[in-house]
Order: C-alpha cells, then structure tokens, then sequence
C-alpha cells in the first residue's frame, strides 16, 4: 500500500513527501480511505503507531475540498492535554503546509485572550483541551454549529482524566449531523460504551493487539528497594552516559526531589509536570528534545503527547497504579519502528502493580539485578504463568554488569565504575527469562 492509493491529492502527497514517509502505517492503511468517505470511526491504536496523521491527513484532504470552508471551525479535535494538542496542531500545520488551511490549537494555563483573537480571524480546524474549549464557547468566542467533524483523540485518557461530562457538555454544541472519529490506546468496556453513545455504525480498526506493548521496545526490570531507588537511577544515568531518557515519576513532588538529585551530580536533568506553567513545560520539551536537557522527568499526565521521534529510553522511576499506563509510557520510546528501552525500578511495595502490568501485556518482564544495589525487600516472584527463574543478576547492553547474587559480599564497588557495552544486546539475551 502507498500513500498515493489511499485518495489524498497533491499537495498533501508532497507535504507526506517531505516528512520522510515513504509508506502509510497500518493505521493510516486501515482509517484514511473510511474517514474520508465520511464514516465514523472507532481506532484502537496506541501513540506511536502514526494515529495523528492518520484522522489529520483524511481529514485536511476533506477540507480542501470545500469551495467554501467558511470562517467557522468545521474540525474539531479533543486531546486530554495541551502538549497533545499542540503537537495535533503542528501535525496539522506540516501536513497542511501546501494548503490555505488555518489550524490552531487551544489550551488551558495560557492565556486566553489571544486565543479569542486567532478564532476570530477564521479557524478550519481547530484543537482544544475539553476545559479551555467550553470556557472560549461561553465566553461566546468560538461558534462550533458549523463542525463536520469531531474527533476525540485518546478517549481512554480523557476517561481517566474525568473529561467525560466535559464531552457531554461539548456535544451538545455540536450539530447532530457530524462525523465522529474516536481513537483510543485501551478497549475497555467503558470505552465501548463511549463508542456506542457517540459513533453510528463505526468502521473498526485495531492496529495493536488488546494492551500489548509495542513489540519493538525491550524492556526490564531491576529490582532495588525504595529508599534507594534514587540512588540507582544516579548510578545508570552517570555509568551509561544516557543522553536522552524519559524518566516517570508518580508524583509531582517525587518528578521535582529526582530532578533535584540528578542536578546535584552535574545531569541536565529538568521536570515537567502540571504544576509547571505551560511556558516551563514547553520550554523543558524542547530543551530535551534538542538535547540542552539529557533527562526529562514526568508524570504521567504530562507525558502525554511527548513526541520524540526514536527516543531511546524510558525509565520508570516508579510504577504507575493503571497499569495501561505502563504500556502508554514506553509508547514514548520504539515509536514508528524504531527500537527502544524501558526499563523499570521496582521496589518490593509495588509487587501489586508489577502483577497488574504483567497480566496485561501478557508475560512476566525480565528481572536484572544491578550490582551493589540488591534489594533488602525481596521483589516477588512473577505471578504469570510461564515465570519460573525468579530474580536475575546480570547486564543488559548498554548499562551496568549486575553479575552478583543477593548477598555475596560484592557491595557497592562497582557503583562508581560505570562500565558501557553498546553491542551486548545478544548477552542481554542470554540473561532474559527463558520465556520474557
Ligand atoms: P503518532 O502515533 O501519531 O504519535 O506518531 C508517531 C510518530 O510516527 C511521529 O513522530 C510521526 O511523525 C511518525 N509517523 C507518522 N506516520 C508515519 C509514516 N507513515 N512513516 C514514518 N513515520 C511516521
């Protein structure tokens, strides 16, 4: 299959072209054909797999064939954050670069008045974070009568984030007559019923398998206990050199002491997270991206929409309590076929999480113990069926040797000898649960 096959025009083709695409991934292959003859759609397809270009492309190719596109919006996208939506809309904005189209994205922890500005100037498709979106409506600065169509952009998110009465609110501004897009990472029944409520008879597509993790990140664990977890995260930033790693945190408060722990040893370290004002977020994005900043600490909600094309390294500093999230935070890495890492520090109280997560992508994560940094409070064992080795020592490629057993006397030397070996993928193989 080739973008050509797939009804977009020239202008569109050209701008594909230039972003270095050469042929449409699975679920561009599977949405843009329905979406532009006009059905509703229901994707399950996690970030990472080209969704953005797969509702942007269809529907910029709509809109350029209107004779007339009027100075209402007449596509709205709803995102659960803003870094989301303002990457929806730069999506907008390259793809539509050989078009007239105006896009913009609108978000809460900014200021409102420009944004009332831009939308009187005449907006063909517009971005919007659910709370922002309802303020600029009563505030009578945006008319949405005129949508054609409405897409909610990772709907799972939106349902954990509370969003839904907000929808509620948002659809009934809408005409009835519309098409509704619905992407979402997760399945779950709820969202099932999100479908049912807002799409007429949806074409379906599914590029990932239900809550599977993208197969192209190689992810492990180590295990270490809590009160050293900083500590350890210290030791494989500074021993790997790591120059880019998105590292989660499950709190504000914890996102902020890690930063400040990484920054004390001379590491770029910065945080994001919603206590940030939209400015610092911003600007710690595209520090990390352009590489003023090595290691990028979030939280889950504002990870959302981090686009860093071939991010190679994902950190769970600690786990989070959903256990989907865990598949949404190494989407962040091994994007669009590229390989990356994931790898988790696990302490014995999270032992309910591991279980959870474990279930849901289906088999149990390898355990690599780092020299020096044995746990005291032993990680259970994994509860999936086919886990039957335990913890391991070993090293992995690319980070520290853990060659050490609990409790054979080799302590802490090697926590200041960092010791690289970027070709020893085969060797981390070797150390992997047979059935990882
Ligand atoms: P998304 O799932 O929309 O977050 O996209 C993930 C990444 O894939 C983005 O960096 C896109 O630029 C990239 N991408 C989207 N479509 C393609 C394609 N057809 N070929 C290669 N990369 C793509």
């Amino acid at each position: 299959m080739s973008f050509n096959e797939l009804g977009l025009s020239e202008p569109l083709l050209k701008a594909i072209s230039d972003s270095g695409y050469t042929e449409p991934t699975a679920i561009q292959a599977e949405a843009i054909g329905p979406v532009l003859s006009g059905k509703d759609l229901m994707a399950s397809a996690q970030t990472g797999t080209g969704k953005t270009a797969a509702f942007t492309l269809p529907l910029l190719e709509k809109l350029s064939r209107l004779d007339n596109p009027g100075n209402h919006p007449r596509v709205l996208i709803i995102t659960p954050t803003r870094e989301l939506a303002a990457q929806i809309e730069a999506s907008a904005h390259t793809y539509g670069k050989y078009l007239t189209l105006q896009s913009l994205a609108v978000f809460g922890g900014v200021k409102i008045g420009p944004q009332i500005k831009k939308l009187r100037q005449g907006i063909d498709i517009l971005v919007a974070t659910p709370g922002r979106l309802l303020d600029l409506s009563q505030q009578g600065a945006v008319n949405l009568k005129n949508i054609d169509v409405l897409v909610l952009d990772e709907a799972d998110r939106m349902l954990d984030m509370g969003f839904i009465p907000d929808i509620k609110r948002i659809q009934k501004l809408l005409p009835d007559t519309k098409q509704t897009l619905m992407f979402s990472a997760t399945y779950s029944a709820e969202i099932r019923r999100l479908a049912h409520d807002y799409l007429s008879n949806p074409v379906e597509v599914s590029v990932t398998p239900k809550n599977a993790a993208a197969h192209t990140v190689e992810q492990v664990l180590h295990p270490v206990d809590k009160r050293r977890k900083s500590e350890l995260l210290q030791h494989l930033v500074k021993s790997n050199g790591w120059s880019q790693a998105l590292v989660f945190s499950k709190t504000k408060h914890g996102a902020n002491k890690l930063t400040r722990d990484l920054v004390r040893i001379g590491v770029r370290a910065s945080a994001i997270h919603g206590n940030k004002s939209q400015a610092q977020r911003t600007k710690a994005l595209e520090d990390f991206k352009r590489g003023k900043v090595e290691i990028l600490v979030a939280t889950d909600i504002a990870s959302r929409g981090i686009d860093i094309s071939e991010l190679p390294m994902v950190i769970n500093f600690d786990l989070p309590h959903v256990p989907e999230d865990y598949v949404h935070r190494i989407g962040r890495t091994g994007r669009a076929g590229t390989t990356g890492n994931a790898i988790s520090l696990v302490c014995a109280d999270e032992s309910k999480q591991l279980r959870d997560i474990e279930r849901v992508i289906s088999k149990p994560l390898e355990r690599v113990e780092i020299e020096g940094f044995e746990p005291d409070h032993v990680l259970p064992l994994s509860s999936t069926s086919h886990d039957q080795s335990g913890n391991r020592s070993g090293n992995r490629s690319g980070y520290s040797r853990g060659n050490s057993s609990r409790g054979n006397g080799s302590n802490g030397n090697s926590r200041n000898r960092p010791r690289r070996n970027r070709n020893s993928s085969s060797n981390s193989r070797t150390n992997r649960q047979a059935s990882a």
